[in-house]
């Protein structure tokens, strides 16, 4: 807006954000830093406005880009060394449709190598740090799309949520992160993690501009056959919100203190402001943990074995055959949590084991899908903490895999089930670090899920 009525030129906004990106250098936000490209663009909006041409929702306004997002500006690692020095061959759908908008990439942001992770530690380039508190965690898979905004280097990042990886990091930092209905935003171009359960999403400092990106990139992409008609900007006008639903199951020790005064607070606020709260039972979401556990490195491990040093990035040099090359070059090129999940992934579905794991966590995943139609017959939308804890320390849980898993413990039932979560602030803990809640809805209930958190702030 302010750039179409030439307030600022889309280039000083450039500028600022470039500038910024290298005064937070420390942080470790960005695997790369597209100056001369964001500038090239920028100059070309401003060179549009200044003849008069119309440009477009987005013009000028840089953002920062999830290293798993393909785009001919900067190679695509996915914070992997496995894909270092790999050239994007296509551009993602959702790149697309906001670079359409004028909006310009300053950066791609790091992430958990493959998005494996809760705290952005298992990246090749190292940690990014939570911008409250630099002897934390941004929290993971995408802690520097998280950082960059919250730091206030950019308007918006993009992200991708397979089991909470927008939600928890826009937790850790007091931002805004949205996790859609699966299938609502085209994945076309994103490095795959673990395909029935991958969605694409956005981090932004308000309810509104998570409504505005999500009217631009919601929507069927023939290149991506999971994607929904868009439901986003053609359902008609939202139905007012009555009941918000709590789940009692999570009200328990294993929730950090501060989190549940968050949550009874949230409550208070919206019984005050005449909304009905309904205590909800969902037994079935504690093994939601365990079925994620299960039906995520499978899917990792069938979507990681196409990385074998031939067709995309690094390859080893220590490859006198060809079982050597792929070994050499996997065992070099993946960080231990990639190859963990490679692991598992290929145990839970190897013949002897699929009926013990992989069948019963589909079945459970079928379960929890059921009881959140439940409690959606009971209440509009539901309220959760999206994480047990805020923000911990770097390096507390690196080395306990499981320690970490349990941190995904509220978070990975919504992706079993495909539905909506909008992680918003909810206040900061004594020590002053962020505290996170997440609205959830019914599918395609995005759009109401967003207002009504447009209502409530
Ligand atoms: N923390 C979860 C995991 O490690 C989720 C990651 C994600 O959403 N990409 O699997």
């Amino acid at each position: 807006m302010k750039i179409a009525n030439k307030t600022v030129t889309a280039t000083r906004l450039v500028k600022d954000a470039l500038e910024k990106a290298k005064h937070f250098a420390d942080y470790n936000i960005f695997t790369f830093l597209n100056e001369e490209g964001a500038l090239k663009k920028a100059a070309e909006i401003d060179a549009k406005i200044a003849r008069g041409e119309k440009v477009g929702r987005l013009a000028g306004v840089p953002y920062a880009l999830k290293d798993n997002f393909l785009s001919p500006e900067g190679d695509t690692t996915a914070s992997a060394h496995i894909l270092e020095g790999c050239a994007s061959p296509v551009t993602a759908t959702a790149v697309e449709k906001l670079e359409a908008e004028g909006a310009i990439m300053i950066g791609r942001a790091n992430l958990d190598a493959f998005a494996h992770g809760s705290s952005t530690e298992n990246s090749y380039f190292g940690p990014t740090l939570n911008s409250h508190d630099k002897t934390r965690v941004a929290g993971g898979s995408s802690g520097g799309s998280a950082v960059a905004v919250a730091l206030d280097i950019v308007e918006f990042a993009t992200g991708t949520d397979t089991g909470g990886s927008i939600r928890q990091p826009a937790s850790f930092n007091g931002v805004y992160g949205f996790k859609p209905t699966y299938g609502t935003i085209s994945r076309y171009g994103v490095v795959a993690m673990a395909s029935s359960l991958d969605c694409i999403g956005f981090f932004t400092k308000t309810p509104e501009d998570m409504d505005l990106l999500m009217s631009i990139a919601a929507g069927q992409d023939p290149k991506d056959m999971t994607t929904l008609p868009d439901y986003y900007n053609t359902n008609s006008k939202a139905s007012p919100v009555h009941k918000i639903g709590i789940i009692k199951d999570f009200d328990n020790d294993v929730v950090d203190a501060n989190i549940r005064n968050a949550l009874k607070d949230k409550c208070e606020l919206l019984k005050s402001k005449g909304y009905e709260i309904v205590e909800l039972e969902m037994p079935t979401l504690k093994y939601a943990l365990a079925a994620y556990y299960i039906i995520q490195p499978a899917e990792v491990a069938s979507n990681l074995s196409r990385y074998d040093g031939v067709r995309y990035g690094f390859r080893s040099n220590d490859s006198s055959n060809l079982d050597g090359l792929y070994e050499n070059t996997r065992n070099e090129g993946f960080m231990p949590e990639n190859k963990r999940r490679i692991m598992i992934g290929n145990f839970v579905l190897s013949s002897g084991f699929y009926d013990a794991y992989f069948l019963k966590a589909a079945k459970a995943r079928t379960l929890i899908i059921d009881e959140y139609n439940k409690a959606f017959s009971k209440c509009d939308f539901i309220l959760t903490p999206v994480s047990p804890n805020p923000a911990f320390k770097l390096g507390e849980k690196v080395n306990d895999p499981v320690a970490m898993y349990l941190e995904d413990l509220m978070s990975v039932s919504l992706n079993l089930a495909g539905v909506p979560g909008l992680a918003i602030p909810a206040g900061e803990t004594a020590e002053g670090l962020p505290i996170g809640l997440q609205l959830v809805g019914p599918r395609r209930s995005d759009k109401r899920l967003i207002e009504f958190a447009k209502e409530i702030i």
